[in-house]
């Protein structure tokens, strides 16, 4: 496979959550550590369509990786779940998410460190706390003429 741009660390990554090493799991390990943001799982196939694995595959690889938590569902779009990898978030944590109104962009708030939610104290043991922002991007902000 020389299609795609060869990313170390694949391997490690599978290791670690103790899978087996094939060949569509590394693929897709591949197209997710080059994607800039959160990709759908037909974004995902269309990066691979060269190799085109089936959409079963693609939809039971993805499943994996969440269940071994390489792989996180960032967010729900217009009823389509985003996948991105789950190195920028810590175990019960995920970074923030901000989805802009005005271009329906979302970003990746790596940076931004929230409070859990203090919840354990009446009972409620959190697995996983994700945080959804809205609003205006900061270019949306900038230009004015954008804003309803
Ligand atoms: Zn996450
Ligand atoms: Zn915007
Ligand atoms: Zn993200």
């Amino acid at each position: 496979m020389t299609h795609l741009p060869k990313t170390a660390g694949t391997d490690e990554m599978l290791k670690k959550a103790g899978l087996r090493k094939t060949l569509p799991r590394v693929e897709i390990l591949k197209v997710l550590i080059n994607a800039k943001e959160p990709v759908t799982q037909q974004q995902i196939s269309q990066v691979l369509s060269d190799y085109s694995p089936n959409k079963v595959t693609v939809y039971r690889t993805l499943e994996c990786f969440l269940e071994n938590g390489i792989v996180h569902k960032a967010f729900v779009k217009d009823r389509t779940a985003y996948f991105e990898l789950g190195h920028n978030c810590s175990e019960k944590q995920c970074h923030p998410h901000f989805t802009c109104k005005n271009c329906h962009r979302t970003h990746c708030l790596t940076n931004v460190k929230m409070p859990m939610a203090k919840i354990e104290e009446a009972g409620f043991s959190i697995e996983h706390q994700k945080v959804e922002l809205d609003g205006l991007c900061p270019k949306c902000s900038k230009s004015g003429d954008n804003r309803r």
